[in-house]
């Protein structure tokens, strides 16, 4: 069966700044290109989605932990982990519009269809105009600590979040007194001075990255490197929630392998625009430690009891997006759906723990009577999920709200709930699914056990 890829990009952009998920950065300047903002619903869900990555990749595991490393650190890092000298992006201008490409993009057909003149080299894809030739560009934003700017006290913003991992492959070993395998985990943000333009946040020049380093013993390096590409795909179906049929592995040929690798697998989803990268998955070998050991003069062992020896850790990273992650959910979550009477229903299909607002508490109308009883209903649940409180507008159009910006449940409060014309109410509520639409009439006091089904994970 041919995937069908995730609605167009437009739809979510527009969907996001209306509902407060992402807002282009610096609007009234006119914005800046590859910034974005993330709203009242957006940080929700990257705290979701980071909260799904860490209980995935440390607190369900017994051979992971985690660390937060400084972002601004000593320079020789990055020259020992190779980026000052190889984070590169190869460009070239078009001579007609002047506008800019990765020339690897171009080849893997990015920017639509590769079109080439009659001596077979690539031109513009927008205007057939002939193209510069390929220059590296070194993707690391450079800044200086202390007054003065001088070589001497360059430094500059991490690319990735890998290196401050090796840099504490000591400290976490004997603290934690940790055996091989084991792995350390950091999610933070990163920085690439990327000038080709992005799509939304599928390309930012700061985004957040979950990587983890899992360091085993040489030989074992291939096997460990099979199995979380393996983990890392379930967790993008069995957590996230996304489309198995727009997902995808891809191995790199030899050629495309970054400097440190001996294989990498990238999953892929199917964006509007074609296949793009969601996650790496790195056999890193023993490059990273090796390097810093040169780097530093000072070794980074381990040392192996079974054998008596000292080894230096292969190293196998799953290195994920999160704000990449984040657009992903959001395009393969949207639906359209018509109901009976012709009326379009906009439904974001976000699994519930991903899902910003959990549950929203919906008094049937403003009426005085109904507010003592929902505010009741509200504070009961607050404590346990993010909950929202709407008594604005028809109830139908609070319904379709929570629908677009994937709110599971709605918790209806009305007459029945407080009763009427003198006779006591049944002190239940409805509660509304956001898929099935079904409802059900729950009691106040059983209410949470019956969230906490229809909310796991959460
Ligand atoms: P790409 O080829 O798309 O530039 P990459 O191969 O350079 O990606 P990695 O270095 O493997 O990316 O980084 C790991 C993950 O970090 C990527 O799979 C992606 O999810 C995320 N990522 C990388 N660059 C960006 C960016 N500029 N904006 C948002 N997310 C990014």
């Amino acid at each position: 069966m041919t995937p069908v890829p995730a609605p167009d990009l437009d739809t979510i952009v527009s969907l996001a700044k209306r509902r407060g998920f992402v807002f282009p950065s610096a609007e009234i300047y006119g914005g800046f290109a590859n910034a974005y903002d993330y709203g009242p619903l957006g940080v929700e869900m990257k705290r979701n989605i980071r909260d799904a990555w860490w209980r995935f990749m440390v607190r369900e595991r017994d051979d992971v932990v985690g660390v937060d490393a400084a972002l601004i650190t000593n320079p020789r890092v990055w020259v020992a982990s190779g980026h000052v000298a190889n984070f590169t992006d190869p460009l070239v201008d078009c001579r007609k519009c002047q506008q800019r490409f990765r020339a690897d993009h171009l080849e893997e057909g990015a920017y639509g269809p590769v079109q080439r003149d009659a001596n077979g080299n690539i031109v513009c894809p927008n205007d057939g105009g002939e193209l510069t030739e390929p220059r590296q560009f070194n993707m690391m934003f450079k800044t200086q600590v202390g007054p003065v700017a001088s070589d001497d006290n360059v430094a500059y913003l991490p690319p990735e979040t890998a290196q401050g991992i090796f840099m504490n492959f000591e400290n976490v070993l004997q603290s934690m007194r940790r055996k091989l395998p084991f792995g350390i985990a950091q999610t933070r943000v990163s920085f690439r001075n990327e000038i080709t333009p992005g799509k939304f946040v599928f390309r930012t020049l700061e985004f957040e990255q979950m990587e983890m380093e899992y360091f085993c013993k040489p030989g074992t390096d291939l096997e460990w490197y099979r199995y979380w590409v393996e983990e890392r795909l379930r967790w993008y179906t069995d957590v996230i929630g996304i489309d198995r049929a727009r997902l995808r592995l891809r191995e790199h040929e030899k050629e495309e392998l970054s400097h440190y690798s001996a294989g990498t697998t990238d999953i892929e989803y199917l964006f509007p625009w074609g296949w793009g990268e969601l996650e790496g998955v790195a056999d890193r070998t023993d490059y990273d430690l090796k390097a810093h050991a040169a780097q530093s003069g000072k070794p980074i062992t381990y040392f192996d009891e079974e054998t008596n020896e000292h080894i230096v850790p292969f190293v196998v990273e799953p290195a994920a997006g999160l704000t990449r992650t984040l657009a992903v959910a959001l395009l393969d979550a949207y639906d359209e759906e018509t109901d009976d009477k012709g009326e379009t229903r906009v439904v974001l299909r976000l699994r519930p723990n991903v899902a910003p607002v959990k549950v929203a508490v919906l008094p049937l109308s403003k009426n005085e009577a109904l507010r003592p009883a929902a505010r009741r209903v509200y504070d009961l649940l607050r404590p346990l999920w993010m909950t929202q409180y709407d008594e604005t507008q028809s109830i139908g159009r609070r319904y379709r709200r929570q629908d677009e910006i994937g709110t599971p449940i709605c918790v209806t409060v009305d007459f029945q709930t407080v009763g009427e014309k003198g006779e006591a109410g049944d002190d239940a509520v409805t509660i509304r699914e956001r898929d099935s639409m079904q409802q059900l009439r729950v009691p106040i006091g059983a209410l949470a056990d019956a969230l906490r089904e229809r909310l796991p994970g959460c």
